[in-house]
């Protein structure tokens, strides 16, 4: 059996950067594929990056009680296939899950054995200044990314580990230990 790792993080904390240069390294580790009802963006592939469902094939896979766990998250639906978990670990696959905080706390309870990994900012002053210094999203838009990125870091106290991305060679390294 394959292990299976769970990693959440706000967006803006280089979470996909930190997950990108560990699989570079792992290739023994595999990436799910969740399914999404969010358009599809520059560049990703149906198949590759998601599976990109219609909102009503994403509410038939919830009927007939094909995910894992699902949510909504910023206006779209976000999910995991129980299938494709079952089979990637009953191969033998090291599988990583890159979902939010409370599609992993579904996870962590429909199957304990599973490492919650929550990837932080090194402090949340930093990261509004960040967001801000971007200067391309209203006042409204950063105050509702902060409310979610709070709330994130609130759920993190129930994860296994809390990696603080200070660069992403740490990073990198301290989930090396955890997966190692
Ligand atoms: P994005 O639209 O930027 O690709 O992803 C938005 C958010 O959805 C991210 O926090 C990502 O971790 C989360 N997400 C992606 N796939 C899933 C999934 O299958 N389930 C849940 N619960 N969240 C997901």
């Amino acid at each position: 059996m394959g292990k299976l790792f769970v990693i959440s993080g706000s967006s803006g904390v280089g979470k996909g950067t930190v997950i990108n240069e560990f699989l570079r390294k792992h290739p023994e580790f595999r990436l799910s594929i969740s399914c999404t009802t969010r358009g599809k963006r520059e560049g990703e592939e149906h198949g590759v990056n998601y599976f990109f469902l219609s909102k009503e094939e994403f509410k038939n896979c919830i009927d007939n009680n094909e995910f894992l766990e699902w949510a909504e998250f910023s206006g779209n639906y976000y999910g995991t296939k129980k299938e494709f978990v079952e089979r990637c670990l009953a191969n033998g696959e090291n599988l990583i899950l890159e979902i939010d905080t409370k599609g992993a706390l579904n996870v962590k309870k429909l199957m304990p054995e599973a490492n919650l990994i929550f990837i932080a900012p090194p402090s949340i002053e930093e990261l509004e200044a960040r967001l801000r210094g971007r200067h391309t999203e209203t006042e409204e838009a950063i105050q509702k990314r902060l409310a979610s990125i709070k709330l994130e870091i609130e759920n993190s106290k129930y994860y296994d580990y809390v990696v603080v991305n200070d660069t992403v060679e740490n990073a990198v390294r301290k989930i090396e230990e955890i997966t190692g």
